[in-house]
């Protein structure tokens, strides 16, 4: 088949934007087109035009797709309580994850997806803990929730990287699983075994990774015979076009896991990990919002993503990384959405850098002598983390990648007079209107002119589940 050639008057290449570009991609359907060649310099006569502004697909390296439905729910002084903190939040969270089954969790899931495609983002990393019957029990099919968000990504035609998540215990203290916690929990056998189940499914944007829920959640024997089986476990053949499964894991959201961890194990908990884990650019640590100096150089040193979700942890009053010396370090980054408080690209990464900005009372953090451009280096940076973390050929205008464009509304009167230098500063700092007009992920139009294909009916469907969630 011939492949499709679109054009861009401007695309965001990794030396910045380049005029008249030329993009070639193969003819696969289902969301798994490829990039063939991409071309500077291109005449525009004989191709579609893709738009004036083309950038690559974000992709959100942390989601917990259930939690999108109670944003909102925990923003309320708990009666009993002295202080609201993450603690308090979680007890609401787990309230209301004990309501959810199979198809409320795709509807819900679903209509997430929707609002990331039209946001800008095109890959959703899926750190998912929501595997049991409300009682602990298997479902008759154990994979039925991992199923339900594999279809919800379908539905919206985001990539998923599905990242199964092993849940053991309720503390560092290797104490069993509360009530509420005991629909997340898995033996390593039992965890292996789902797995190898989602490892072969044939989708053609969905990759299947793995996820230690926390260092407090998986005792350290287990987390070895896990990492020590993975590399065995046979994939379906577009899966084994990543070459290894990522590894997520949530590491230092809390100062409270903190000093749990220098109590039991000794060592604040990135240092535990680098210590006792063969951690690298496969890995991705989830909040590695506390660390220190030493934290900082080494982590950076291993390659390893960051994962950094500013919104909720502005939400959940985590505290702040540390940004300036961690890219001193040339660490690597990128950012997910996780409990959905707020679902952009451009929140995330304008947070991540006016936190730094009201914590140093100075400007421009992100930004270097060699990368003067905050919004051009944060998103720079976040798309080669978030590629990373999610294990594919992804989030770049090269061959070999997905064909994702992520087109830019430049009849929005925030861009004009703006340079093509100006142009993401402008949409990352400027304003609330959404300046992302149409999305293409894997060579499919999923939405035009802002509006996902499908966001009537998904919108529909989430609503009715919504609302009877909340009627108890
Ligand atoms: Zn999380």
């Amino acid at each position: 088949m011939q492949p499709t050639r679109h054009h861009a008057d401007y695309a965001w290449l990794p030396s910045g934007f380049v005029h008249d570009v030329d993009f070639a991609t193969d003819a696969s359907t289902g969301g798994g087109a490829t990039l063939q060649s991409v071309h500077v310099d291109a005449p525009r006569a004989a191709t579609a035009s893709l738009g004036r502004i083309v950038v690559p697909g974000m992709p959100n390296l942390h989601s917990h797709a259930f939690q999108r439905a109670m944003a909102g729910l925990a923003e309320r002084r708990a009666p009993q309580q002295a202080e609201d903190s993450f603690w308090s939040w979680r007890e609401v969270m787990y309230a209301f994850a004990g309501r959810i089954g199979p198809d409320d969790l795709r509807a819900i899931a679903a209509q997430l997806y929707v609002e990331m495609l039209e946001a800008g983002y095109t890959q959703a990393c899926e750190f998912h803990y929501l595997h049991h019957q409300p009682d602990g029990r298997p479902y008759d099919d154990p994979a039925a929730m991992s199923l339900a968000l594999v279809e919800a990504a379908r539905e919206a035609g985001i990539g998923l990287t599905l990242l199964p998540t092993l849940y053991m215990t309720g503390g560092f203290d290797g104490r069993p699983l509360s009530e509420r916690q005991r629909r997340f929990g898995h033996d390593v056998d039992g965890y292996l075994r789902l797995l190898e189940r989602l490892r072969t499914i044939d989708e053609p944007a969905l990759n299947v990774g793995i996820a230690l829920h926390s260092l407090r959640a998986v005792p350290p024997d287990a987390m070895r015979a896990v990492l020590a089986a993975i590399d065995a476990i046979p994939a379906s053949p577009r899966q084994r076009t990543v070459a290894r499964m990522p590894v997520h894991i949530h590491i230092a959201e809390q100062i409270g896991e903190v000093q749990d961890c220098l109590a039991i194990r000794n060592a604040r908990p990135v240092e535990w990990l680098l210590d006792h884990a063969p951690v690298d650019a496969r890995w991705c640590l989830v909040h590695a919002t506390h660390l220190s100096d030493d934290e900082t150089r080494r982590l950076a040193a291993s390659r390893a993503v960051a994962g950094l979700c500013p919104t909720t942890e502005a939400n959940l009053g985590d505290g702040l990384f540390p940004l300036r010396a961690y890219l001193d370090a040339d660490g690597v980054l990128g950012i997910g959405s996780d409990s959905h408080i707020s679902v952009s690209p451009v929140e995330e990464l304008r947070w991540l850098e006016y936190g730094q900005r009201l914590v140093t009372r100075h400007r421009n953090i992100s930004a270097s002598t060699a990368t003067p451009s905050s919004g051009e280096t944060l998103y720079a940076r976040a798309l080669a983390g978030g590629a990373a973390a999610a294990g594919g050929a992804l989030a770049a205008f090269a061959p070999g990648h997905r064909a994702d464009f992520v087109v830019l509304d430049d009849a929005s009167p925030l861009l004009a007079g703006r340079t093509p230098q100006q142009f993401v500063d402008t949409w990352l700092f400027a304003g609330n209107a959404n300046l992302v007009r149409d999305v293409m992920v894997g060579g499919e139009w999923v939405v035009r002119e802002r509006r996902h294909r499908d966001a009537e009916r998904i919108a529909r469907r989430y609503r009715d589940v919504v609302e009877r969630l909340a009627r108890g």
